[in-house]
C-alpha cells in the first residue's frame, strides 16, 4: 500500500456495471488504492443500466441500504410480499408469503437503469477512487507479481500495474480469458422478452412465475400500478414475437400467462435478451478474482444474477485484509467463501430453467407433486425462502440488516 512501490493501484476493478460499481462502493473508505475502468461514459450509463426489472433479495436491499445506494434511487423498491409459482397444465402451485416467515417482504423490485444511476451517484462520491471512464481495456497481461492492464482513454494508451485485478467485465470477460480460466457455455435456445405491462388489477405485492412448455413467464410488481413482464420465447420465434404490435403482444402475453393477474390492458415497448449460461470453472487466478457475470452468467428466471454478484462483491470486500490484496491466502479465502452460495445458486437457477422446460410426462407428474409438497408441507419451502431472500451460504455482514 506504500506509494512508489511500482504499482499504480492496489485493486483495479475492470467493469463499472452493477457488480463492479457495487464493489467500488463496498471498498469506499478502505485504505486500499482502488481504481475502476469502464468503457461507457458516465452520462450514458453502463450497458446493463437498461429497462430490465430486477428483483432484489432482502439481503441485497439490506446491503444496498448500508452502502447508501438505496436512498439515491429515483423510485423506492416495490416490495415483493408474496411469490406465486405455477406451471401450465400442472395442478400444483407454490404460494409463499413473506409474513409466514416473519418478514414484511422477500425483497423488492427496481429498474436496472435507476439502480445504475443510484450506484453511479454513490460511486461518484467515493473518496480516493480513481476512475478511468470512458476507457477501454485493450489487453490484460497476467504476472505473478502484479497483472498489467493496457487501456485506451481519450486516444491515449496507458499501462497500469495492480496488486489485484477484479474482473467484473461481464459475460465475455477479457480478463477471464487472459488468465486462461475456461468457462462452460450452455445456450438455452430462448430469448427473454421484457416490457412494462398494465392489467385491470393493480399489483398487490405478488410476484408471479409461471412455467410453460414454451418457456417461463413472470410478472413483477412495479411502481405506478404497472408490472414488469418477462416472457421466455423459443429463439426461432423471437423475431416474430418482438415484431408484434402492442395489442397483439398484450393478447400473446395473456395467452401465455393466463388470467391470475387479471386482463392485460396495455404492453409497453419490448426488448429481447438471448439467454446463454456461462460459468467460469474457477473464480480466482494469481492476483485476479472474477465476480458477477464474468464469474457466472445465469438464466434470469430465478432472479439471482445480480443478487449473487453483489454477494461476490461484498464477500471480497470482507476478506480483504493485511497489506497485500492479491495474497494467495486472501484469494483462497474468497474462493472458499463463495463456494457454497455459488454452487447452490447455480444449481437452483439452472435446475429451474431446465426442469421446467422439459414437458415429458414423468417430469410433469413429479413437478406437480413437488410443487404441491412445497406449498403444503411445513419446512419444505424454507431453503427456497432463504434463497429468495438471499440468505445463502456465509451471509455477508452488510446483507444481514439491522437485528
Ligand atoms: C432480462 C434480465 C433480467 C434480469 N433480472 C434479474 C433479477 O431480477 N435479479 C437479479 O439479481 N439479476 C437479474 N438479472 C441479471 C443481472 O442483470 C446481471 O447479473 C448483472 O447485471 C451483471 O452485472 P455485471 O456488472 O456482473 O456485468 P455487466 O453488466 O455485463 O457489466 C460489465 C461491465 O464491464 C464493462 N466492460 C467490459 N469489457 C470492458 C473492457 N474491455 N474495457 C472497459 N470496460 C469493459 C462493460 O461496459 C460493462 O459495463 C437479469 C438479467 C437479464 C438479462
Amino acid at each position: 500500500m506504500a506509494p512508489n512501490d511500482g504499482f499504480d493501484h492496489d485493486i483495479l476493478i475492470l467493469g463499472g456495471g452493477l457488480v463492479g460499481s457495487s464493489l467500488a462502493c463496498a471498498l469506499d473508505g478502505s485504505a486500499w488504492r482502488v481504481a475502476q475502468v469502464e468503457a461507457s461514459a458516465a452520462q450514458e450509463g453502463a450497458p446493463g443500466f437498461d429497462e430490465r426489472k430486477l428483483a432484489l433479495a432482502l439481503a441485497s436491499l439490506n446491503a444496498l441500504q448500508a452502502l447508501d445506494v438505496l436512498p439515491r434511487l429515483a423510485t423506492a423498491p416495490v416490495p415483493i410480499r408474496r411469490i406465486h409459482v405455477s406451471r401450465a397444465g400442472d395442478f400444483g402451485a407454490v404460494r409463499l408469503a413473506a409474513a409466514d416467515h416473519g418478514r414484511e417482504a422477500f425483497g423488492g423490485v427496481v429498474l436496472a437503469r435507476e439502480l445504475g444511476q443510484a450506484l453511479e451517484s454513490r460511486v461518484a462520491s467515493a473518496s480516493g477512487l480513481v476512475r478511468y471512464r470512458p476507457a477501454t481495456v485493450l489487453s490484460v497481461q497476467p504476472h505473478a507479481d502484479g497483472p498489467v492492464v493496457e487501456l485506451q482513454q481519450a486516444g491515449e494508451t496507458r499501462r497500469l500495474r495492480t496488486r489485484l485485478l477484479v474482473a467484473a467485465d461481464g459475460t465475455r470477460s477479457m480478463a477471464r480469458d487472459a488468465f486462461g480460466i475456461a468457462s462452460d457455455e450452455h445456450d438455452y435456445g430462448q430469448t427473454l422478452v421484457i416490457c412494462s405491462l398494465a392489467t385491470d388489477r393493480a399489483p398487490d405485492g405478488t410476484a408471479y412465475e409461471r412455467f410453460t412448455d414454451e418457456g417461463p413467464v413472470a410478472l413483477l410488481p412495479m411502481a405506478g400500478g404497472h408490472y414488469g413482464a418477462i416472457c421466455g420465447v423459443a429463439r426461432a420465434d423471437a423475431a416474430r414475437v418482438l415484431a408484434l404490435g402492442d395489442s397483439d403482444y398484450a393478447d400473446y402475453f395473456q395467452r401465455r400467462f393466463g388470467w391470475r393477474a387479471g386482463r392485460v390492458l396495455r404492453a409497453g415497448a419490448r426488448s429481447g435478451y438471448p439467454i446463454v449460461r456461462r460459468v467460469a470453472e474457477r473464480i480466482t487466478a494469481p492476483r485476479c478474482v472474477l465476480m458477477g457475470n464474468a464469474a457466472q452468467t445465469i438464466h434470469p428466471i430465478g432472479a439471482q444474477g445480480f443478487n449473487l454478484g453483489l454477494r461476490d462483491a461484498l464477500s471480497l470486500a470482507e476478506v480483504l485484509a493485511g497489506d497485500d490484496p492479491g495474497a494467495p491466502a486472501l484469494l483462497a479465502a474468497y474462493a472458499a467463501r463463495r463456494r457454497e452460495d455459488r454452487e447452490r445458486t447455480l444449481a437452483f437457477s439452472d435446475g429451474m430453467a431446465r426442469a421446467t422446460a422439459n414437458g415429458s410426462f414423468p417430469m410433469h407428474v413429479l413437478r406437480s407433486l413437488g410443487l404441491l409438497a412445497l406449498g403444503h408441507v411445513p419446512g419444505l419451502a424454507d431453503p427456497l425462502v432463504s434463497g429468495a431472500m438471499g440468505f445463502r451460504g456465509q451471509v455477508p455482514a452488510l446483507s444481514r440488516g439491522r437485528a
